[in-house]
């Protein structure tokens, strides 16, 4: 079966978190279960070599003021549809925002255009690929089953997925006349959301299923505390609502063979991650000591993140004689909080802040353990890189972090089946909590290191959710199909 995923980003091309391990994982994933993927994207700056070797598909003569055109290209695995609108696409800046951290003003048109052509490729589809199912991703995405409701004949069904219910791509209702959106859409039922338009609401709304990156999270989102506002339209929807857990790609994520990392390792033999833990003491500056942890943080610097809580926390930890290295860009007040810890605490706290894709690789394999403190965390990726590659995970238990680890409880422990630290609730008292159990554990070596290989064998892949998603996809295009039938 064919498969239209949509979606602002792709690893390794254009990434600015978890979505685009995402998009860039499941597909390679979806090909062991039979499902064809081709990923439209919005060819940004960074494509315009890979542009130049591909083939064009469709051209659109205007599309929101400029010409447009589709270029279909393979590269590192993935079958891509590059949307190229130069216009709306080729400029200097982020892929959302401008150089000083501004959203573009026309983020409407850029991803109203990337929805459209989605519609418009599900629906017509391209000589000898014709999508049985489109699955538009996260917000960017959400006005591709608006569009499909605008065009008359039978269209694939469209999959919604939520990576993020906090980003909605709100915007002011006026607009909705640029984007060509049918008047009779905009009601409650439709893209309106208090009196503004929504994309992440539409998708919600006007998609067949919704699914999101994790059981756990599929039940917050219908809880006003998780649900952003959209808690009501998700318990009207829940019974089309599904949480699968996102997966790791075992080739990009492999200690044994990652070449961004100093010193390969592996269950049988974990010599290598000494070697790795040097090299993190080194860049960031750490006073070696063999027997106090390194925790870890690598992540989007912000309060969904708990990193506040932790910033609080730097005082305690380096006096349990722990250390911390960070890697992280994101809100300037945590930045410069952490750059202010790493003066006070040199030789125990490093921080780099940036994002740099080879040093997040090393961080996995060099740190002992990886603190992920977030309120609310849809799935999270890093705790599944830190399984991997035996670095404890201390998270919160919320959203995909309460699925994907064991904590070291009592029963845990005495059964020999914990894989990492969970604490909650999520307050600075019990985050310290948290680091101060795996201080002591750490003392421990034997328990730690059979904590340490327990963690890197667990099933992390994507085969288990491919096969879930494939499931999805096959019931909603025979739905589609008997439905064309019968008109
Ligand atoms: P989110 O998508 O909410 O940011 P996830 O845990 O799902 O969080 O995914 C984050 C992804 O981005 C992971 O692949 C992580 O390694 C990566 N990442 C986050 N911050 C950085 C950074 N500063 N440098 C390199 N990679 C980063």
């Amino acid at each position: 079966m064919n498969l239209l995923f949509v979606s602002s980003e792709c690893a390794p091309f254009v990434k600015t978190g978890g979505l685009a391990d995402v998009i860039g994982a499941l597909p390679r994933a979806l090909a062991n279960c039979d499902v064809d993927v081709r990923i439209l994207l919005p060819a940004y700056r960074e494509f315009t070599e890979l542009l130049k070797t591909g083939t064009q598909v469709l051209a659109i003569k205007k599309l929101f003021g400029g010409p447009a055109s589709v270029v279909a290209v393979n590269a590192d695995g993935l079958d891509l549809l590059l949307l190229h609108a130069a216009h709306l696409y080729d400029r200097d800046g982020g892929i959302y925002q401008d150089k000083d951290g501004q959203d573009w003003s026309d983020n409407h048109l850029r991803f109203g255009a990337l929805s459209f052509v989605g519609a418009k490729l599900a629906a017509e589809g391209l000589i000898g690929w014709q999508p049985d199912v489109v699955n538009a991703h996260d917000w960017q995405a959400g006005l591709v089953p608006a569009y499909l409701s605008q065009i008359k004949k039978p269209v694939p069904a469209c999959v919604f997925t939520i990576h993020n219910i906090a980003f909605q791509g709100r915007f002011d209702s006026r607009l909705r006349v640029d984007l060509g959106l049918d008047e009779r859409l905009f009601t409650q039922e439709g893209i309106e959301y208090f009196g503004d338009i929504s994309f992440l609401k539409t998708g919600i709304a006007l998609s067949s299923k919704i699914t999101t990156v994790s059981p756990t999270y599929a039940n917050e989102l219908l809880l006003p505390e998780f649900g952003m506002g959209l808690e009501g339209l998700m318990t009207y929807r829940q019974k089309d609502l599904i949480g699968i857990l996102n997966g790791v790609d075992l080739e990009v994520w492999n200690p044994e063979s990652d070449p961004l990392i100093d010193a390969n390792y592996s269950v049988r033999s974990l010599a290598g991650k000494k070697v790795n833990r040097k090299e993190i003491e080194n860049r960031f500056g750490l006073t070696p000591a063999k027997d106090a942890p390194i925790f870890c943080v690598v992540s989007r610097l912000t309060t969904q993140k708990g990193l506040d809580l932790l910033l609080e926390s730097v005082d305690e930890l380096v006096g349990l004689g722990a250390r911390l290295a960070l890697l992280g860009s994101g809100e300037k007040w945590l930045e410069d909080g952490f750059v202010e810890a790493a003066r006070k605490y040199q030789g125990s706290v490093g921080v780099i802040i940036g994002y740099d894709e080879p040093l997040s690789h090393l961080m996995q394999a060099g740190c002992d353990a990886i603190l992920i403190p977030s309120r609310f965390e849809p799935c999270g990726l890093t705790q599944l890189y830190g399984l991997r590659y035996g670095t404890l995970p201390v998270v919160a238990r919320t959203g995909g972090l309460a699925d994907t680890i064991i904590d070291a409880n009592d029963a845990a422990l005495a059964a020999d089946c914990a894989t990492g630290i969970q604490f909650y609730p999520v307050t600075r008292a019990a985050l310290m909590r948290a680091i101060s159990n795996a201080c002591e554990f750490y003392k421990d070596k034997k328990l730690w290191r059979g904590m340490m290989r327990r963690a890197m064998r667990q099933p992390v892949s994507w085969d288990r959710s491919a096969g879930l998603y494939a499931k999805i996809y096959q019931q909603l295009s025979v739905k589609t199909k008997s439905k064309s039938l019968e008109k």
